[in-house]
């Protein structure tokens, strides 16, 4: 039997891998293997948090191939040097795999499936994380979507979930050897990831149970609750998906077959969030640039605020005085995660209010979440600057204690995450600024005064806005 490598990269799962289907579908005996070249990503190598996740997930990947006789061959990069090792060391005739789609990874694949395809050696990519990939749906006029809502309305009309493949009940013992897990160094140098695991369970076994909890619990109500950060109205996949642990159209089938005339809305609700993630990749294949530089060339002018490396670590480390910005910067040290609703109020807080460049806040959100995902994030971001395609319009700036107020009314997230608050009568949580005898008493901890005063850090932001 000829042997192919199934190179794992952003699809750590057995189940409805359709690489994997592929190879063995032409009769192939695979040899499953993880090239480690976060080189190659560019100027958006993994960060910290990604790979702690990382390496919990290529652990869970290992063991549910060993309990299938088989096993994980991880070996180090260049990418195109490991896999030409491999063919040279198995005598493999065909490499097969699930496409990425950062810009970084995507010519590098592209000049690889021309150097194997000139050697003779089949190869194969496969979509393996996407509904709909980035080019399949255009304008009338042929172009890319820059707007999400006729975006997704294409979307829905070409709606067609593949048929779910189960993992493989077997796979063969590898003959070759890589390196350990552990020669990878991705455990953080400082562990301050500890905390997380007792919110995640990397892997596919994790993914699965994260989306039975969601079709079980906050499913039921999902349009109303995904807003409210105090309690779990969402799936928490985010992570799962990025490292491919469960496809997006498993969930989708899953949420399709539990569709009723009563939660027609929150299943709905749901695929708009998938759509999304989709519109996110869509952007960044035909706008490749746009994980640097703005989408909407006006804001190249803007007057953003000089590098401020002391106003940067206050709104890192969650101590800018705004509770509520504070309590989701806290939230994203602890566990590797913020909820989206607080995602966009500390990043507008970050871009409005203190007027620094997105891409500060997209870095660090890039090393802390686990989620970190080059599309998602530098969607977000712009989105929020309002340098973005479909953007909310800079002058639309997130009033911090009016979201608080609306989203966390009985300030039970920002208690959590900004305990000293807790001695405060609920009025004071959401400005304790302005109970300063209050402050004084019983928050003595807490930051006096927010770093900026929040009218007139939104009248600078209009001000520069206008000079645009
Ligand atoms: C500034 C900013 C940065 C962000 N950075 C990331 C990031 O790096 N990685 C990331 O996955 N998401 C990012 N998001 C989007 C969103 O916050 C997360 O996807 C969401 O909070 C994940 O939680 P969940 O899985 O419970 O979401 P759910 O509400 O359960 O949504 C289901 C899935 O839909 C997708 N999704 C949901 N909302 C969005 C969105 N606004 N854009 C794109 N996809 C979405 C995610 O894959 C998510 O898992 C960012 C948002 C903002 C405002």
């Amino acid at each position: 039997m000829s042997v192919a490598l199934v190179w794992f990269r952003r699809d750590l799962r057995l189940q409805d891998n359709p690489a994997l289907q592929a190879a063995l579908a032409a009769g192939h005996e695979p040899l499953l293997v993880y090239v480690h070249a976060p080189d190659e990503e560019g100027a958006w190598a993994p960060g910290a948090a990604s790979n702690a996740w990382l390496h919990r997930s290529l652990a869970n990947l290992d063991a549910d191939l060993r309990a299938r006789g088989s096993q994980l061959v991880i070996r180090h990069g260049p990418s195109a040097a490991a896999l030409q090792q491999l063919i040279a060391e198995t005598g493999a005739q065909a490499v097969y795999w699930n496409r990425k789609y950062e810009p970084a990874t995507q010519a590098r694949d592209a000049a690889l499936k021309r150097e194997l395809r000139g050697q003779g050696i089949v190869a194969e990519s496969h979509n393996g994380s996407l509904l709909f990939e980035p080019w399949e749906l255009a304008t009338q006029q042929g172009g890319p979507y820059k707007v999400f809502t006729p975006f997704w309305r294409t979307a829905l009309t070409r709606w067609k979930l593949p048929v779910l493949s189960a993992a493989p009940a077997a796979l063969p013992r590898p003959s070759i050897s890589g390196v350990p897990l552990d020669a990878l160094q991705l455990h953080p140098a400082l562990a301050w990831d500890n905390g997380f695991w007792e919110h995640w369970q990397p892997g596919e076994t994790g993914a699965h149970e994260a989306l039975d909890v969601f079709v079980e619990g906050a499913l039921q109500g999902y349009r109303q609750q995904r807003d409210l950060p105090d309690r779990v109205g969402t799936s928490l996949l985010s992570p799962h998906l990025h490292f491919g642990e469960i496809a997006p159209w498993h969930i989708a089938t899953v949420l399709e077959r539990q569709r009723t005339a009563a939660n027609e809305a929150d299943v709905n609700g749901y695929l708009r969030e998938l759509g999304w993630r989709e519109f996110s990749t869509h952007l960044l294949h035909h706008f490749p640039h746009t994980s640097e530089r703005n989408l909407n060339p006006r804001f190249d002018r803007f007057a953003w605020t000089a590098p401020d490396p002391p106003l940067l670590a206050a709104w890192q480390q969650g101590r800018t005085g705004v509770p509520i910005v504070d309590a989701g910067m806290r939230e994203l040290w602890a566990t590797g995660y913020m909820h989206n609703r607080v995602r966009m109020i500390v990043a507008s807080y970050l871009c409005k209010h203190l007027r620094l460049h997105w891409l500060h806040g997209a870095r660090w959100f890039w090393d802390t979440l686990v989620d970190a995902d080059l599309a998602n994030n530098t969607m977000g971001w712009q989105w929020v600057a309002g340098t973005g395609a479909d953007a909310a319009p800079y002058f639309r700036i997130f009033n911090p204690v009016t979201q608080a107020q609306k989203f966390d009314p009985e300030a039970r997230y920002i208690t959590r995450w900004v305990p000293e608050l807790g001695a405060l009568p609920l009025k004071a949580r959401f400005a304790p600024w302005l109970f300063p005898a209050l402050l004084a008493d019983k928050a003595l901890d807490y930051p006096r005064q927010p770093l900026v005063d929040l009218a007139q850090g939104r009248e600078a932001a209009l001000a520069a806005y206008q000079r645009v």
